[in-house]
Protein backbone atom coordinates (compact mmCIF):
# COMPACT_ATOMS: atom_id res chain seq x y z
CA UNK A 1 0.00 0.00 0.00
CA UNK A 2 0.84 3.60 -1.00
CA UNK A 3 2.45 5.24 2.27
CA UNK A 4 0.55 8.13 3.34
CA UNK A 5 1.56 12.02 2.60
CA UNK A 6 2.64 13.78 5.94
CA UNK A 7 0.17 16.38 4.98
CA UNK A 8 -2.45 14.08 4.67
CA UNK A 9 -2.16 12.47 8.18
CA UNK A 10 -1.24 16.35 9.93
CA UNK A 11 -4.52 17.02 8.25
CA UNK A 12 -6.55 14.15 9.68
CA UNK A 13 -5.16 15.16 12.69
CA UNK A 14 -6.26 18.23 12.39
CA UNK A 15 -9.99 17.41 11.48
CA UNK A 16 -10.24 14.76 14.02
CA UNK A 17 -9.22 17.32 16.70
CA UNK A 18 -11.33 19.88 15.34
CA UNK A 19 -14.54 17.17 15.58
CA UNK A 20 -13.27 15.91 19.25
CA UNK A 21 -13.00 19.49 20.51
CA UNK A 22 -16.58 20.70 19.45
CA UNK A 23 -17.78 17.44 21.31
CA UNK A 24 -15.73 18.01 24.38
CA UNK A 25 -17.34 21.30 24.56
CA UNK A 26 -21.00 20.05 24.94
CA UNK A 27 -19.78 17.82 28.41
CA UNK A 28 -17.66 19.87 31.15
CA UNK A 29 -15.98 16.20 32.04
CA UNK A 30 -14.92 15.62 28.39
CA UNK A 31 -13.62 18.89 29.05
CA UNK A 32 -11.39 18.89 31.65
CA UNK A 33 -10.45 15.54 30.38
CA UNK A 34 -9.17 16.80 27.11
CA UNK A 35 -7.04 19.92 29.24
CA UNK A 36 -5.70 17.22 31.84
CA UNK A 37 -5.03 14.13 29.62
CA UNK A 38 -4.64 15.48 25.83
CA UNK A 39 -3.22 18.67 25.95
CA UNK A 40 -0.18 17.22 27.73
CA UNK A 41 0.50 15.58 24.10
CA UNK A 42 0.30 18.50 22.34
CA UNK A 43 2.40 20.11 24.29
CA UNK A 44 5.18 17.64 24.56
CA UNK A 45 4.59 17.65 20.42
CA UNK A 46 5.77 21.32 20.32
CA UNK A 47 8.39 21.18 23.48
CA UNK A 48 10.13 18.79 21.30
CA UNK A 49 10.37 20.53 18.17
CA UNK A 50 11.57 23.50 20.74
CA UNK A 51 14.11 21.62 22.00
CA UNK A 52 16.16 21.48 18.65
CA UNK A 53 15.29 24.97 17.57
CA UNK A 54 18.51 26.55 19.01
CA UNK A 55 21.23 23.58 18.19
CA UNK A 56 19.66 23.43 14.71
CA UNK A 57 19.48 27.17 13.99
CA UNK A 58 23.38 27.13 15.64
CA UNK A 59 24.68 24.44 13.34
CA UNK A 60 22.64 24.95 10.36
CA UNK A 61 23.70 28.82 10.07
CA UNK A 62 27.50 28.25 10.76
CA UNK A 63 28.03 25.39 8.01
CA UNK A 64 25.52 27.42 6.16
CA UNK A 65 27.91 30.43 5.84
CA UNK A 66 30.69 28.41 6.33
CA UNK A 67 29.58 26.09 2.84
CA UNK A 68 29.02 29.60 1.04
CA UNK A 69 32.79 29.46 0.67
CA UNK A 70 33.98 32.79 0.34
CA UNK A 71 33.10 36.42 1.48
CA UNK A 72 31.62 37.98 -1.73
CA UNK A 73 28.94 35.28 -2.66
CA UNK A 74 28.15 35.51 0.87
CA UNK A 75 27.71 39.34 1.03
CA UNK A 76 25.66 38.88 -2.58
CA UNK A 77 23.37 36.24 -0.84
CA UNK A 78 22.73 37.79 2.47
CA UNK A 79 22.32 40.98 0.99
CA UNK A 80 19.94 39.55 -1.95
CA UNK A 81 18.12 37.82 1.27
CA UNK A 82 17.38 40.35 3.52
CA UNK A 83 16.38 42.60 0.58
CA UNK A 84 13.51 40.36 -0.58
CA UNK A 85 12.95 39.98 3.06
CA UNK A 86 12.60 43.64 3.67
CA UNK A 87 10.19 44.12 0.39
CA UNK A 88 7.89 41.38 1.59
CA UNK A 89 7.52 42.63 4.44
CA UNK A 90 6.72 46.49 3.33
CA UNK A 91 4.08 45.06 0.70
CA UNK A 92 2.20 42.98 3.43
CA UNK A 93 1.57 45.96 5.63
CA UNK A 94 0.80 47.98 2.45
CA UNK A 95 -1.66 45.12 1.72
CA UNK A 96 -2.87 45.18 5.36
CA UNK A 97 -3.16 49.09 5.45
CA UNK A 98 -4.89 49.24 2.14
CA UNK A 99 -7.64 46.67 3.30
CA UNK A 100 -8.21 48.15 6.80
CA UNK A 101 -8.32 51.27 5.09
CA UNK A 102 -10.90 50.21 2.43
CA UNK A 103 -13.39 47.91 5.07
CA UNK A 104 -13.38 49.64 7.98
CA UNK A 105 -13.91 47.29 10.64
CA UNK A 106 -13.04 49.69 13.55
CA UNK A 107 -16.19 51.72 12.64
CA UNK A 108 -18.11 48.59 12.50
CA UNK A 109 -17.73 47.77 16.28
CA UNK A 110 -20.63 48.89 18.18
CA UNK A 111 -19.99 51.11 21.24
CA UNK A 112 -20.95 48.49 23.83
CA UNK A 113 -19.09 45.90 22.53
CA UNK A 114 -15.87 48.07 22.44
CA UNK A 115 -17.01 48.87 26.30
CA UNK A 116 -17.51 45.58 26.80
CA UNK A 117 -14.55 44.41 25.31
CA UNK A 118 -12.13 46.78 27.13
CA UNK A 119 -13.43 45.81 30.51
CA UNK A 120 -13.53 41.84 29.69
CA UNK A 121 -10.12 41.81 28.32
CA UNK A 122 -8.25 45.08 30.45
CA UNK A 123 -6.07 42.65 32.93
CA UNK A 124 -4.92 40.70 30.26
CA UNK A 125 -4.25 43.94 28.14
CA UNK A 126 -2.46 45.37 30.96
CA UNK A 127 0.41 42.17 31.11
CA UNK A 128 1.06 42.41 27.74
CA UNK A 129 1.56 46.28 27.92
CA UNK A 130 3.39 45.34 31.30
CA UNK A 131 5.63 43.01 28.82
CA UNK A 132 6.14 44.98 26.02
CA UNK A 133 6.84 48.05 28.32
CA UNK A 134 10.46 46.07 29.20
CA UNK A 135 11.02 45.55 26.04
CA UNK A 136 10.86 49.43 25.11
CA UNK A 137 12.71 51.02 27.64
CA UNK A 138 16.48 51.80 27.20
CA UNK A 139 16.47 53.99 23.90
CA UNK A 140 15.92 53.42 20.38
CA UNK A 141 19.10 51.62 19.86
CA UNK A 142 18.38 48.86 22.14
CA UNK A 143 17.03 46.24 19.63
CA UNK A 144 20.50 46.65 17.98
CA UNK A 145 22.16 46.23 20.93
CA UNK A 146 20.12 43.43 21.94
CA UNK A 147 21.05 41.61 19.16
CA UNK A 148 24.96 41.19 20.49
CA UNK A 149 24.43 38.25 22.97
CA UNK A 150 26.99 39.19 26.25
CA UNK A 151 27.20 35.47 26.81
CA UNK A 152 26.41 33.03 24.14
CA UNK A 153 25.18 30.26 26.19
CA UNK A 154 22.99 32.14 28.32
CA UNK A 155 21.69 33.34 24.77
CA UNK A 156 21.03 29.68 24.35
CA UNK A 157 18.63 29.13 26.54
CA UNK A 158 15.68 31.23 25.58
CA UNK A 159 14.28 30.25 22.47
CA UNK A 160 13.27 34.02 22.23
CA UNK A 161 16.71 35.51 21.85
CA UNK A 162 17.08 33.52 18.97
CA UNK A 163 18.77 36.70 17.15
CA UNK A 164 21.40 36.46 19.47
CA UNK A 165 22.14 32.75 18.21
CA UNK A 166 22.04 34.00 14.50
CA UNK A 167 24.07 36.96 15.17
CA UNK A 168 26.98 34.45 16.79
CA UNK A 169 26.52 32.14 14.17
CA UNK A 170 26.93 33.91 11.75
CA UNK A 171 29.72 35.45 12.96
CA UNK A 172 31.63 31.78 13.69
CA UNK A 173 30.58 31.05 10.11
CA UNK A 174 32.29 34.20 8.34
CA UNK A 175 35.17 33.68 10.84
CA UNK A 176 35.57 29.71 9.71
CA UNK A 177 35.43 31.08 6.31
CA UNK A 178 38.56 33.26 6.97
CA UNK A 179 40.52 31.15 9.09
CA UNK A 180 43.32 28.47 7.12
CA UNK A 181 40.96 25.24 5.87
CA UNK A 182 42.61 22.73 7.89
CA UNK A 183 42.20 24.97 11.15
CA UNK A 184 38.12 25.18 10.73
CA UNK A 185 37.99 21.57 10.06
CA UNK A 186 37.18 20.20 13.31
CA UNK A 187 34.72 22.47 14.04
CA UNK A 188 33.01 22.43 10.86
CA UNK A 189 32.63 19.06 10.50
CA UNK A 190 31.49 19.15 14.66
CA UNK A 191 28.69 21.25 13.52
CA UNK A 192 27.85 19.23 10.55
CA UNK A 193 27.76 16.18 12.52
CA UNK A 194 25.66 18.33 14.97
CA UNK A 195 23.53 19.22 12.62
CA UNK A 196 22.28 16.02 10.58
CA UNK A 197 21.74 14.64 14.42
CA UNK A 198 19.02 16.68 14.77
CA UNK A 199 17.75 16.33 11.26
CA UNK A 200 16.74 12.53 12.66
CA UNK A 201 15.94 13.81 15.95
CA UNK A 202 13.31 15.80 13.87
CA UNK A 203 11.77 12.76 11.97
CA UNK A 204 11.35 10.78 14.99
CA UNK A 205 9.48 14.06 16.37
CA UNK A 206 7.57 14.19 13.20
CA UNK A 207 6.25 10.71 13.45
CA UNK A 208 3.97 12.54 16.30
CA UNK A 209 2.76 15.04 14.36
CA UNK A 210 -0.28 13.84 13.76
CA UNK A 211 -0.94 13.10 16.93
CA UNK A 212 0.33 16.45 18.41
CA UNK A 213 -2.00 18.38 15.91
CA UNK A 214 -4.79 16.46 17.05
CA UNK A 215 -4.01 16.66 20.90
CA UNK A 216 -3.15 21.16 20.06
CA UNK A 217 -6.43 21.57 18.02
CA UNK A 218 -8.68 19.76 20.67
CA UNK A 219 -7.72 21.71 23.62
CA UNK A 220 -7.73 25.00 21.33
CA UNK A 221 -11.06 24.63 21.21
CA UNK A 222 -11.94 23.63 24.40
CA UNK A 223 -9.87 26.65 25.66
CA UNK A 224 -11.85 29.27 23.28
CA UNK A 225 -15.05 27.89 23.83
CA UNK A 226 -13.76 27.94 28.38
CA UNK A 227 -16.39 28.03 30.19
CA UNK A 228 -19.32 29.38 28.35
CA UNK A 229 -18.95 28.34 25.02
CA UNK A 230 -22.14 30.99 23.69
CA UNK A 231 -20.41 34.25 24.82
CA UNK A 232 -16.96 32.91 23.33
CA UNK A 233 -18.71 32.80 19.88
CA UNK A 234 -20.44 35.57 20.52
CA UNK A 235 -17.30 38.02 20.88
CA UNK A 236 -15.80 35.98 17.77
CA UNK A 237 -18.78 37.45 15.87
CA UNK A 238 -18.42 40.85 17.17
CA UNK A 239 -15.12 40.67 15.88
CA UNK A 240 -16.10 38.99 12.67
CA UNK A 241 -14.87 42.27 10.47
CA UNK A 242 -11.57 42.72 12.02
CA UNK A 243 -10.97 39.08 11.62
CA UNK A 244 -12.19 38.83 8.01
CA UNK A 245 -9.34 41.88 7.08
CA UNK A 246 -6.29 40.31 8.61
CA UNK A 247 -7.44 36.84 7.28
CA UNK A 248 -8.27 38.32 3.74
CA UNK A 249 -4.82 40.57 3.88
CA UNK A 250 -3.26 37.08 4.99
CA UNK A 251 -4.89 35.22 2.30
CA UNK A 252 -3.95 38.03 -0.50
CA UNK A 253 -0.11 37.24 0.28
CA UNK A 254 -0.34 33.63 0.10
CA UNK A 255 -2.60 33.65 -2.98
CA UNK A 256 -1.38 36.13 -5.12
CA UNK A 257 2.46 37.81 -3.00
CA UNK A 258 4.25 34.76 -2.82
CA UNK A 259 2.65 33.21 -6.37
CA UNK A 260 3.98 36.11 -8.06
CA UNK A 261 7.37 35.80 -6.87
CA UNK A 262 7.97 32.25 -7.34
CA UNK A 263 6.40 32.51 -10.38
CA UNK A 264 8.78 35.45 -11.98
CA UNK A 265 11.62 35.17 -9.48
CA UNK A 266 12.17 30.96 -10.03
CA UNK A 267 11.50 27.75 -12.10
CA UNK A 268 9.63 26.26 -9.83
CA UNK A 269 5.72 25.94 -10.47
CA UNK A 270 3.85 28.11 -7.45
CA UNK A 271 1.39 24.93 -7.70
CA UNK A 272 4.14 22.68 -6.72
CA UNK A 273 5.99 24.97 -4.07
CA UNK A 274 2.60 25.09 -2.45
CA UNK A 275 2.32 20.93 -2.29
CA UNK A 276 6.28 20.69 -1.06
CA UNK A 277 5.16 23.53 1.90
CA UNK A 278 2.26 21.72 2.94
CA UNK A 279 3.34 19.66 6.10
CA UNK A 280 5.19 22.63 7.24
CA UNK A 281 2.39 25.35 6.80
CA UNK A 282 0.39 22.51 8.34
CA UNK A 283 2.25 22.98 11.50
CA UNK A 284 2.74 26.30 11.91
CA UNK A 285 -1.13 26.31 12.04
CA UNK A 286 -1.53 24.38 14.45
CA UNK A 287 1.97 25.01 16.66
CA UNK A 288 1.63 28.99 15.93
CA UNK A 289 5.40 29.08 16.28
CA UNK A 290 7.93 29.19 13.26
CA UNK A 291 10.80 28.08 15.68
CA UNK A 292 9.07 25.43 16.57
CA UNK A 293 8.05 24.60 12.84
CA UNK A 294 11.56 25.75 11.18
CA UNK A 295 13.18 22.05 11.56
CA UNK A 296 10.57 20.89 9.42
CA UNK A 297 10.34 23.98 7.15
CA UNK A 298 14.13 23.42 6.49
CA UNK A 299 13.35 19.55 5.77
CA UNK A 300 10.96 20.24 3.41
CA UNK A 301 12.77 23.14 1.31
CA UNK A 302 15.78 21.12 0.97
CA UNK A 303 14.28 17.74 0.45
CA UNK A 304 11.38 18.22 -1.49
CA UNK A 305 12.02 21.26 -3.07
CA UNK A 306 15.28 20.82 -4.34
CA UNK A 307 16.79 24.17 -2.76
CA UNK A 308 20.57 23.31 -1.63
CA UNK A 309 21.84 23.06 1.93
CA UNK A 310 23.75 25.79 1.26
CA UNK A 311 21.04 28.26 0.61
CA UNK A 312 18.25 26.66 2.80
CA UNK A 313 20.87 26.77 5.92
CA UNK A 314 21.36 29.85 5.95
CA UNK A 315 18.34 31.60 4.16
CA UNK A 316 15.62 30.08 6.58
CA UNK A 317 16.79 29.91 10.36
CA UNK A 318 17.41 33.77 9.94
CA UNK A 319 14.18 34.06 8.16
CA UNK A 320 12.50 32.36 10.68
CA UNK A 321 13.78 35.15 13.66
CA UNK A 322 13.25 38.16 11.31
CA UNK A 323 11.21 37.89 8.58
CA UNK A 324 7.66 37.76 9.98
CA UNK A 325 5.22 38.99 6.84
CA UNK A 326 2.35 37.66 8.39
CA UNK A 327 3.22 39.42 11.56
CA UNK A 328 3.68 42.95 10.05
CA UNK A 329 0.42 42.42 8.18
CA UNK A 330 -1.48 41.68 11.23
CA UNK A 331 -0.16 44.32 13.47
CA UNK A 332 -0.49 46.95 10.57
CA UNK A 333 -4.56 46.05 10.67
CA UNK A 334 -4.92 45.99 14.27
CA UNK A 335 -3.61 49.12 14.76
CA UNK A 336 -5.67 51.08 12.50
CA UNK A 337 -8.56 48.91 13.67
CA UNK A 338 -8.03 50.06 17.05
CA UNK A 339 -7.40 54.05 16.20
CA UNK A 340 -10.86 53.26 14.14
CA UNK A 341 -12.56 51.92 17.12
CA UNK A 342 -11.60 54.25 19.91
CA UNK A 343 -12.62 57.24 16.81
CA UNK A 344 -8.74 58.49 16.35
CA UNK A 345 -8.11 60.52 13.08
CA UNK A 346 -4.06 59.16 12.23
CA UNK A 347 -2.33 61.77 10.64
CA UNK A 348 0.11 60.56 7.74
CA UNK A 349 3.01 60.62 9.85
CA UNK A 350 1.42 58.36 12.43
CA UNK A 351 0.46 55.98 9.74
CA UNK A 352 3.94 56.34 8.53
CA UNK A 353 5.02 55.37 11.92
CA UNK A 354 3.11 52.28 11.71
CA UNK A 355 4.96 50.50 8.53
CA UNK A 356 8.45 51.39 10.15
CA UNK A 357 7.51 50.27 13.42
CA UNK A 358 5.93 47.18 12.29
CA UNK A 359 8.78 46.55 9.64
CA UNK A 360 11.06 46.23 13.06
CA UNK A 361 8.83 45.23 15.27
CA UNK A 362 8.07 41.97 13.08
CA UNK A 363 11.88 41.66 13.20
CA UNK A 364 11.85 42.04 17.02
CA UNK A 365 9.16 39.12 17.38
CA UNK A 366 9.84 36.03 18.04
CA UNK A 367 9.23 33.11 16.24
CA UNK A 368 6.92 31.90 19.20
CA UNK A 369 2.90 31.60 19.61
CA UNK A 370 1.79 35.29 20.76
CA UNK A 371 4.62 37.68 20.65
CA UNK A 372 3.11 39.23 18.06
CA UNK A 373 0.63 40.89 19.97
CA UNK A 374 3.56 41.82 22.61
CA UNK A 375 5.52 43.73 20.00
CA UNK A 376 1.89 45.18 18.80
CA UNK A 377 2.15 47.63 21.78
CA UNK A 378 4.97 48.70 20.65
CA UNK A 379 3.47 49.80 17.02
CA UNK A 380 0.74 51.33 19.09
CA UNK A 381 2.66 53.76 21.06
CA UNK A 382 4.55 54.56 18.26
CA UNK A 383 1.56 55.89 16.78
CA UNK A 384 0.10 57.84 19.28
CA UNK A 385 -2.66 55.18 19.46
CA UNK A 386 -3.71 53.79 23.69
CA UNK A 387 -1.86 50.59 24.32
CA UNK A 388 -5.00 49.81 26.72
CA UNK A 389 -6.63 49.04 22.88
CA UNK A 390 -5.39 45.67 22.09
CA UNK A 391 -8.44 44.43 24.85
CA UNK A 392 -10.47 45.03 21.50
CA UNK A 393 -8.49 42.48 19.87
CA UNK A 394 -7.93 40.12 22.16
CA UNK A 395 -10.80 37.57 20.92
CA UNK A 396 -9.64 36.18 18.04
CA UNK A 397 -6.16 36.39 19.26
CA UNK A 398 -5.24 32.56 19.24
CA UNK A 399 -7.23 31.90 15.62
CA UNK A 400 -4.93 34.91 13.95
CA UNK A 401 -1.82 33.55 15.54
CA UNK A 402 -2.21 30.17 13.85
CA UNK A 403 -3.02 32.07 10.57
CA UNK A 404 -0.28 34.97 10.31
CA UNK A 405 2.57 31.79 11.57
CA UNK A 406 1.65 29.93 8.51
CA UNK A 407 2.33 32.97 6.35
CA UNK A 408 5.43 33.98 7.80
CA UNK A 409 6.62 30.26 7.37
CA UNK A 410 5.59 30.75 3.75
CA UNK A 411 7.29 33.73 3.13
CA UNK A 412 10.42 32.57 4.16
CA UNK A 413 10.02 29.31 2.43
CA UNK A 414 9.35 31.03 -0.91
CA UNK A 415 12.49 33.67 0.10
CA UNK A 416 14.74 30.22 0.12
CA UNK A 417 13.51 28.94 -3.49
CA UNK A 418 13.41 32.52 -5.10
CA UNK A 419 17.67 33.04 -3.71
CA UNK A 420 18.01 29.70 -4.54
CA UNK A 421 16.73 30.10 -7.86
CA UNK A 422 18.80 32.87 -8.85
CA UNK A 423 22.11 31.93 -7.35
CA UNK A 424 21.43 27.99 -9.53
CA UNK A 425 20.79 26.24 -6.54
CA UNK A 426 17.38 25.02 -7.23
CA UNK A 427 17.24 21.73 -8.46
CA UNK A 428 13.60 21.84 -10.16
CA UNK A 429 13.51 18.25 -11.29
CA UNK A 430 13.95 16.62 -8.03
CA UNK A 431 11.12 18.79 -6.75
CA UNK A 432 9.42 17.39 -9.33
CA UNK A 433 9.77 14.00 -8.21
CA UNK A 434 9.14 14.94 -4.47
CA UNK A 435 7.23 17.49 -3.70
CA UNK A 436 3.98 14.99 -3.28
CA UNK A 437 6.02 13.09 -0.44
N1 LIG B 1 3.50 33.16 16.35
C1 LIG B 1 4.20 33.88 15.33
C2 LIG B 1 5.33 33.05 14.78
O1 LIG B 1 5.85 32.20 15.45
C3 LIG B 1 4.73 35.19 15.83
C4 LIG B 1 3.56 36.08 16.14
O2 LIG B 1 3.04 36.01 17.25
O3 LIG B 1 3.14 36.84 15.26
O4 LIG B 1 5.73 33.23 13.65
Amino acid sequence: MKKMALHTKILIGMTLGLIFGMIAIQFPWLGGFTLDYIKPFGTIFIRSLKMVAVPLVLASLIIGVANIGDISKLSRMGGKTLGIFIITTVISIAIGLSLVAVLKPGHKLPEETRQNLMSLYDATAESKISVAAEVKTRGPLQPLVEMVPDNVFLAATNNGRMLQIVFFALLVGVALLQIPKEKGTTVLSFFNGLNEVVIKIVQYIMLLAPYGVFALIAALIVEIAGDQPEKAWELLYALLWYTITVVLGLFIMMVAIYPILIRYFSKISYLDFFKGIRPAMLLGFSTSSSTATLPVTMDRVEKHLGVSEEVSSFVLPLGATINMNGTSLYQGVSAIFIAQALGLELSIAAQLAIVLTATLAAVGTAGVPGAGLVMLVIVLEAAGIPAAGIALIMAPERILDMVRTMVNITGDASVSVVVASTEGELDVEFAKKHVNE
